[in-house]
């Protein structure tokens, strides 16, 4: 290999199909296009040494909100990809959720031509679909969409952003199964129940509980259980393949576990740092800023979701980032229906993970499959993606395990870090060092070193 090449990184422990080795990843055009031993690695225009730091595939986040076209107020597509530099990200999967929503071939067209512009890291394109807009899932699916999510909940005045992606409609949602399936393509639902959860709300009201505090017992764990059971149903009959997004109890998991069991694999559970990590107590320290759909649970829903880590039955970690203004969050305060639900997470995801690893609740192999391969394979970019392979995109991120770091709002990259509180004060172990997209450093030490605009479209691998 005497033609210089672009990128090498050196490391002692680079994760590979065979576990952690000494190797030399060598990236040329973007690609690994060797995999040589230390003391072969060619010469490069830049070589990185991470030393004994693990090396690991690039962190693949499924579920980003990054408000841009629409609410660029609370977070755009530099912000939050800078964001997801700075925390070990090289890709997103951006929900259709926006103004205009993605619900057609050409709203699906602008935001990645918006993203296109502006990313620093590279990003995929959830398709959206729900009323009306079923006969719009094929061209959204060859615009490049790696999936659809349905949100199961009427949005009769946020139709601007929630336009055609929601339905409560069964007769609807099985529809969309049924295309999902022929397009080969997975259905993603947010999965609670409207009707429980107005019913419940409405209890909550007529008692005068309004506090932060009460959120959880608006939306218990059987408004997500009850989902969960009616989508697997419908999703089994259309022959379709489910992923239940973060999934915030040990009980929902474990039904899913309970179906696959009794029928094969056929759906797939995603979860958030937040859910393994923070409890509704949480809800009584910052109030609106832990408010998020579902809601953080008790304890013992946390431990069961463990066990379904540790099981096998999660199969992705995402972060559900999606920041809100903060006037709006502070409104929740006083009356937490108020406030919207959802906070930023796409920076803090690893971090979290790794101090889990640290603490021994989960192994750094079990999180690369978590965070990155698993990721890939269920969207259809593993090869690509998602590996540490010759072939793939020099994708990488060399973590410290032994950064210890306070998590401090003011030092995340998210567009309004006053409403990045989810892990205010939190102490972490483990910090990613270097972030590398196709070759190419976008973060190193902490400091975005990348280029909005760099990032690239992503589409299933076909
Ligand atoms: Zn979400």
């Amino acid at each position: 290999m005497a033609e210089r090449v672009d990128f090498v990184l050196k490391g002692q422990r680079v994760h590979t199909g065979q576990g952690f080795q000494p190797l030399a990843v060598v990236a040329r055009g973007g690609e690994i296009v060797a995999l040589t031993s230390l003391e072969d690695a060619p010469p490069a225009r830049e070589t990185y040494d991470a030393g004994s730091h693990p090396v690991l595939p690039g962190i693949i986040d499924p579920h980003t909100h990054m408000r841009d076209p629409g609410h660029t107020h609370r977070e755009d597509w530099k912000t939050g990809t800078r964001a997801g530099a700075a925390g070990g990200v090289t890709c997103v999967l951006e929900h259709p959720n926006a103004v205009p929503p993605v619900n057609s071939a050409g709203n699906f067209r602008l935001k990645r031509e918006i993203a296109a512009a502006q990313a620093y890291i590279d990003f995929g394109l959830f398709g959206g679909v729900g009323d009306g807009t079923v006969d719009r899932m094929e061209e959204q699916a060859r615009e490049g969409a790696i999936a659809f999510k349905t949100f199961l909940w009427p949005y009769p005045d946020r139709s601007d952003e929630f336009a055609g992606i929601y339905t409560i409609d069964d007769g609807v949602l099985y529809q969309i199964f049924e295309r999902a399936a022929a397009l080969g393509l997975p259905a993603c639902v947010h999965a609670e129940s409207y009707t429980l959860v107005r019913m419940f709300s409405e209890r909550m009201k007529r008692a005068g509980k309004y506090a932060p505090i009460h959120h959880e017992q608006s939306r218990p764990v059987v408004a997500e259980l009850e989902a969960v059971w009616r989508t697997m149903v419908l999703a089994r009959e259309a022959n379709t393949r489910l992923n239940l997004l973060h999934i915030s109890s040990g009980s929902a998991a474990t039904a899913a576990k309970m179906w696959r069991a009794m029928h094969g694999m056929g759906v797939t559970v995603e979860t958030c740092p937040t859910y393994l990590t923070l409890t509704a107590d949480r809800m009584g320290e910052i109030g609106p800023y832990a408010k998020i759909n579902p809601p953080l649970r008790s304890i013992e829903e946390q431990a069961l979701l463990w066990e379904r880590v540790a099981d096998g039955t999660i199969d992705t970690i995402s972060s559900d980032h999606g920041p809100h203004e903060f006037a709006a969050k502070e409104r929740g305060w006083h009356n937490i229906f108020d406030a919207p639900a959802g906070a930023p997470g796409v920076e803090t995801s690893l971090p979290i993970m790794l101090t889990h690893v640290n603490n021994g609740r989960l192994t750094l192999e079990r999180l690369v499959e978590l965070m990155s391969a698993n990721v890939a394979h269920l969207y259809g970019l593993y090869g690509r993606k998602g590996v540490i392979a010759v072939g793939s995109d020099a994708d990488l991120v060399v973590v410290d395990m032994a950064l210890r770091r306070y998590i401090e709002p003011s030092q995340l990259h998210t567009k309004d870090p006053r409403v990045a509180r989810m892990f205010e004060g939190f102490e972490t172990l483990g910090a990613p060092i270097l972030t590398v997209v196709r070759g190419r450093p976008v973060m190193r030490d902490g400091e975005i070193v990348g280029e909005p605009g760099y990032g690239m479209f992503v589409s299933p691998l076909r």
